[in-house]
């Protein structure tokens, strides 16, 4: 294990860990398929990731340590590959008991992320069956998080949390994929995809996750320019960094 985590790990009470562990047994695919010592590291990693986030809720609405190991599983997830632990921007969480709507917007939302106030909001019940159907190409956890990882990058301003010359060659298989979903020559990833580059991200992000194999199959050249991004491929369960 690396030295860093074994420092950190140390600082962690074996009981938090020890909860962690239980908690993702139950609720993270990715979690339980992972090889003992990366499990290790993702419970340190998740745990980091807790003690630097506010979560925050409706008074009347009781946000448990269970639901906080769970969306933080979320984020431990998409970065793993990755050096940041934490976010440095997005350090609010809002869970609402369902989903929402904002003054004058007729809509309801599951999720958003709100970068006027550098909140992400969440709707605990989009959250959970994200978790519970672990191989519908549908998280929200993930798609938000996803959101606000393209956010920060962008905002960095020395090193950013993603290879330039990486995220450079994802974008460009991004928009001659993003160009197929319009014009419908392919339906494998989900049409809302085919928004914006933004949401691209997000939606490829999820279905990376909870459909690697047909994901590899059907668009490989974006399925690799995005394990080389997030430096890690989800196929290899146990071991899924790659460098
Ligand atoms: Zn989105």
């Amino acid at each position: 294990m690396d030295f860093k985590y074994k420092i950190l790990g140390y600082f962690l009470r074996e009981k938090s860990k020890a909860d962690v562990h239980l908690v993702l047994l139950k609720w993270s695919t990715y979690y339980k398929d992972l090889s003992t010592i990366n499990q290790e590291i993702f419970k340190i990693r998740t745990l980091i990731f807790i003690k630097t986030t506010r979560f925050l809720s409706d008074p009347n609405f009781y946000v448990s340590p269970e639901m906080k190991i769970v969306i933080s599983s979320a984020f431990t997830q998409v970065t793993f590959g990755l050096k940041i632990v934490t976010f440095s921007k997005f350090n609010t969480i809002f869970i609402a008991p369902s989903s929402y709507t904002y003054k004058k917007v007729n809509q309801f939302f599951d999720g958003d992320v709100n970068i006027k106030t550098s909140r992400v909001n969440l709707s605990w019940p989009a959250v959970k069956r994200g978790f519970e159907f672990s191989d519908d190409a549908l998280n929200l956890c993930i798609h938000e998080f996803g959101h606000c990882l393209i956010i920060e990058n962008h905002k960095r301003k020395y090193i950013g949390i993603f290879n330039e010359n990486n995220l450079e060659r994802y974008k460009n298989t991004a928009i001659y994929s993003m160009d197929q979903i319009r014009t419908m020559e392919h339906s494998f990833l989900r049409n809302y995809g085919g928004e914006n580059l933004m949401e691209f991200f997000s939606v490829s992000l999820e279905t990376f996750f909870e459909k690697p194999d047909e994901f590899s199959q059907k668009l490989p050249k974006l399925y690799n320019s995005l394990a080389k991004l997030l430096n890690q491929d989800p196929r290899k369960k146990e071991h899924p960094k790659l460098i």
